[in-house]
């Protein structure tokens, strides 16, 4: 089948531009992972459903993808100026844990909950703490080539030595000079950032989780694990980085910026951020309400699909209302599809569409298009109800449409796999149907048992028999 091109809206260019891999059939793509300090809240799970629906697609247009989603373990802290607590730490202390127990257990839940939204796992589940050596060696490079300097609590990047600093988000770094009005500390430029941390060594509390490094002990900022981790597994160099929209300022520019600093060269081509999922017009945030978690709301009879089926009912560059009634929509949309689906099942069951069916492809071309425009889920959705009110189509075609939609949707519309059932056995259904009508019913329960040895099962509807695998 031919498709249309596929294009994304680059935050970097900020344009839609037609997508162009570094190597001939291979994609690389690398999304913020969780900061892994406490639950992910649905919030957070509908950053990582863009990607997953990117990765099918990318898939449906012949491409090998891997993906790389990290761990943040150490490092991120309260501030993104660089200050408050390692939110690791504050945890551990707060739940009376080690910093290990408590990244183990959130990145477990973390785990379980992408699988219950049918979330594709990545390839590599790097964690920062498992990439110290890399962090450090990143900084030695930095420090070699002249881009950082020492202040009395950690090694900072120099921002001004970049022409280009904060080219992803506009800033405008001659504006953000150090000066009277905004609260820098040591570092020369507002805009600079922390590449290595001190352990405080005042500090009542010693850290739990602390290195040695050539500057002295402590640990590594939250930008540079990205930048170590990404061109680790990735190379320095790599197609795709995901994440959501508030990184733009400071964490991805960060990124960038330190990255092409260490080699001299574009660090990613197309830079893609989700927009947020809101709770009465804001963020939700731990302090703004809204703040679900998966497994709460599993609690209160929805399922993972419902949220799922609500996350693809807007563009992914679009904020999303989170509301349990919003929700409640959701789930019964979902329940209604799921219904007609299984009815359309029953008739692709007796009359299955032949192997090169044209509508079949028109239709998937036409849902392609979509995608292919900047992942549009949300039309592509809607087309899928579109086509089950098509009287142009046959309920067969309806049904496979739905199932190859659902490949890259990702509902479980069709738990039961799609089988095919073969000719022999239909005609024996067939056989036993006429029994049936004859009201031979000795001959039709053996033709069941003849059925049921060739594998397979069949059930009698109001529309006729149903043919299902054993
Ligand atoms: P964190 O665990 O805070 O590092 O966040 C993990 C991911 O969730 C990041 O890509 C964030 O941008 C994203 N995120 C956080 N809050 C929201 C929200 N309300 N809506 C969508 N994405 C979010
Ligand atoms: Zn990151």
């Amino acid at each position: 089948m031919k498709l249309k091109p596929l294009k994304l809206y680059n935050t970097l260019t900020k344009k839609k531009e037609t997508f162009k891999p570094i190597k001939k059939g291979f994609v690389g793509i690398y999304t913020c992972g969780p900061t892994v300090y406490w639950y992910q809240h649905i919030g957070n799970l509908r950053s990582y459903l863009f990607p997953d629906i990117l990765k099918r697609v990318l898939k449906v247009h012949g491409y090998k993808v891997k993906q790389v989603i990290n761990v943040t373990d150490v490092g991120h802290l309260t501030s993104d100026a660089d200050e408050g607590e390692d939110k690791m730490e504050r945890a551990a202390k707060k739940e009376g844990k080690s910093a290990k127990e408590i990244s183990n257990f959130y990145f477990k839940v973390f785990k379980e909950d992408l699988k219950k939204m049918n979330i594709e796992s990545p390839d590599y589940w790097p964690k920062a703490t498992e990439h110290i050596k890399e962090q450090i060696e990143l900084i030695k490079k930095l420090e070699k080539k002249g881009y950082t300097y020492q202040t009395s609590d950690g090694i900072y990047f120099d921002t001004s030595k970049l022409k280009d600093y904060g080219k992803l988000a506009n800033v405008n770094v001659s504006g953000l000079k150090a000066g009277k009005r905004v609260a820098v500390g040591e570092k020369k430029s507002k805009t600079d950032f922390a590449l290595w941390k001190f352990s405080d060594a005042d500090a009542k509390e010693k850290r739990q989780q602390e290195w040695k490094s050539p500057w002295g002990v402590g640990f590594p900022g939250w930008h540079i694990e990205c930048s170590a981790m990404s061109m680790k597994y990735l190379g320095e160099h790599f197609d795709i980085h995901t994440g959501g929209q508030e990184h733009i300022q400071i964490h991805h520019s960060n990124e960038i910026a330190q990255s092409e600093a260490a080699t001299g060269k574009p660090f990613v081509n197309y830079w893609l951020h989700g927009e947020w999922l809101t709770h009465n017009g804001e963020k939700i945030s731990k302090s703004k309400g809204g703040l679900y978690t998966l497994s709460e709301l599993e609690k209160q009879d929805y399922s993972p699909m419902d949220l799922r089926y609500f996350f693809l009912s807007a563009h992914y560059r679009k904020p999303l209302s989170f509301s349990l009634e919003n929700l409640d929509f959701a789930k019964t949309s979902l329940k209604r599809l799921k219904d007609i689906v299984s009815r359309l099942k029953e008739a692709w069951s007796r009359t299955p569409t032949g192997p090169s069916n044209k509508n079949i492809e028109l239709a998937f071309g036409e849902f392609m298009g979509f995608l292919d425009d900047d992942l549009n889920m949300s039309r592509a959705l809607s087309y899928l109800w579109e086509i089950l009110r098509d009287d142009r189509l046959n309920n067969s075609e309806k049904y496979e449409l739905a199932v190859k939609f659902d490949e890259i949707l990702g509902l479980g519309l069709d738990k039961e796999k799609k089988v095919r059932i073969p000719a022999d056995v239909k005609k024996l259904a067939e056989i036993r149907e006429k029994a049936r009508e004859e009201k031979k019913w000795e001959d039709a329960d053996q033709i069941r048992r003849d059925i049921e040895n060739l594998g397979y099962i069949v059930e009698d509807s109001e529309e006729g028999f149903i043919l299902k695998e054993k």
